[in-house]
């Protein structure tokens, strides 16, 4: 029987496993942390039994992963807030994405009808465009007119797109969806990311996961050992000459980790990519236990699953381009998570978890903390008073959670122009590293950032490819 190893165990190493197991390898995970999962890890750290994702919350993505449908696996059960985002307002206004368009419509009033044109187009199709768009780039796509539509939304710099809207509401809501890109807006193609977020709120909601995004994790764990697979936790894989033999070896890891990780075995050239490969902006990630939940003053924003907080559409723009230049903004943008309102068994009575982080310079060494606080006070005076419990994972702490957020980037790379279309570098198959059945699976391959498990599911397609 052909061995697999796989080093990490985020959504894409886990999927990676899941699929080659099901071919009938023999798979082992190893996992440098003493739990499963990755971006994907939930716990009640701050206080118990109020439970806090450690880092992704929201899943568009993973509700339409082609290789979650594949593995039609048990879990997770997905939930959703009434409201899929609120971007509120100096004035007490807030622009606001429902999953319906026709909530969206009327709660955008003059942009609300632009809103639709620009984005049901793609919702309708969502899920033959994601089947696509988690493919690599340089492929005929399954489904041309989809994917024709998407990327002519796309290819816009997100600040030219938002240009299309007029209302100060929708034109900051749409800003507050495109800075997922974690890059300067007004670059090609800083609409996509945006783009797909948007239309998968439409297609599917911002769902979370019930008893946390660890779920997502947990189903796939037990989709592998039910193939036979193992998994080993606290295991942190220096070096390709301290594993076992094996006949593939998945990487869950960043290019500069599969650097140290491989060595010298490594082709010259893929090498010198993997050294040039670029890191975006850090996140500050501070998680929060308050009392009553936030007090929003836009009604709409205390019953939004996720709250997009930064002022208007060009104060988010101008945030995003000082982080991307190294420069703390004073008001950086800020992503505030309302899970509990979907999943409200992660709250403890009255008490419940608020999931925040900004967007800052990448390896910022300050404290962002105040910065966030400030930021949430602005659009919900009183909130301070109801915070009864702050834990905080700086840039550096984000690094040493996981090495895969080099820097704090927790997107496996910057979104500039090359990166956004080929992964880790400019080659016809990225998750190859050049050495003989030795792939890279991570966030840091094609389509890049979210656990939806498609960086592994593909590398595995090619592995198995590899070996017959
Ligand atoms: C704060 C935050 C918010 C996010 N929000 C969302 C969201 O709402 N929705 C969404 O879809 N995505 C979100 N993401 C992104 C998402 O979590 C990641 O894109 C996804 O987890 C990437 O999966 P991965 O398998 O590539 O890597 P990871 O999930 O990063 O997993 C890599 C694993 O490999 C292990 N590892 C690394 N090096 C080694 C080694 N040498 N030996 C052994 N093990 C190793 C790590 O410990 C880790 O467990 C968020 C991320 C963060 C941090």
């Amino acid at each position: 029987m052909a061995r697999a190893i796989v080093v990490g165990s985020g959504p894409n190493g886990l999927a990676a496993a899941a699929r080659l197991a099901r071919a009938g390898l023999e798979v082992t995970v190893l996992e440098a942390a003493d739990t499963i999962g990755g971006g994907t890890r939930s716990s009640e750290y701050l206080v118990p039994g109020l439970l806090h994702d450690h880092c992704s919350a929201a899943h568009p993505m993973a509700i339409s992963s082609p290789i979650f449908r594949e593995l039609d696996l048990p879990g997770p059960v997905w939930k959703r807030a009434e409201v899929e985002c609120a971007h509120p307002l100096d004035d007490g206004t807030a622009g606001a994405m429902f999953r319906s368009f026709d909530a969206t419509e009327s709660a955008l009033g003059d942009d609300g009808r632009r809103w639709r044109q620009v984005f049901e187009p793609v919702a309708n199709d969502f899920d033959d465009l994601f089947a696509d768009i988690s493919q690599p780039i340089i492929r005929v796509p399954d489904h041309p007119i989809t994917f024709a539509r998407f990327g002519m939304r796309a290819a816009l710099p997100a600040t030219v797109l938002a240009r299309l809207f007029r209302t100060t509401q929708a034109r900051a809501l749409w800003t507050g969806i495109a800075a997922h890109a974690f890059w300067r807006l007004d670059r090609p193609m800083t609409s996509a990311i945006g783009a797909a977020l948007a239309a998968g709120a439409h297609a599917h909601g911002w769902v979370v996961a019930e008893g946390g995004s660890q779920a997502i994790a947990t189903a796939l764990a037990v989709d592998i050992v039910a193939h036979g697979g193992s998994i080993e936790t606290g295991v942190r894989v220096e070096s390709v000459s301290d594993l076992p033999s094996h006949d593939v070896l998945l990487l869950d890891v960043s290019p500069t980790a599969a650097l140290e990780i491989l060595g010298d075995r490594l082709p010259s050239s893929v090498a010198k990519a993997y050294r040039r490969y670029r890191y975006g902006p850090g996140a500050f990630k501070v998680d929060f236990a308050v009392e009553g939940g936030v007090p929003w003053t836009a009604d709409v924003a205390r019953r939004a699953g996720t709250v997009h907080v930064g002022g208007d559409g060009d104060e988010v723009a101008a945030a995003e381009l000082a982080v991307q230049r190294g420069e703390m903004p004073e008001r950086p943008f800020v992503l505030v998570g309302q899970q509990y309102l979907a999943d409200p068994g992660r709250s403890v009575g009255d008490i419940h978890p608020v999931w925040t982080y900004a967007h800052v310079p990448n390896g910022y060494t300050g404290d962002a903390t105040d910065a966030i606080i400030d930021q949430i006070e602005r659009f919900a005076p009183g909130f301070r008073d109801r915070v009864v419990g702050t834990a905080v994972r700086s840039t550096t702490e984000m690094a040493r959670y996981n090495p895969n957020y080099v820097g704090g980037d927790i997107i496996g790379g910057a979104a500039t122009l090359t990166q956004t279309v080929f992964r880790p570098r400019v080659a016809l198959d990225p998750y190859t590293t050049g050495m003989p059945g030795t792939y890279l699976c991570s966030a840091s391959t094609p389509p890049g950032a979210g656990a939806h498990g498609m960086c592994g599911a593909n590398a595995a397609a090619r592995a198995l490819a590899e070996i017959g």
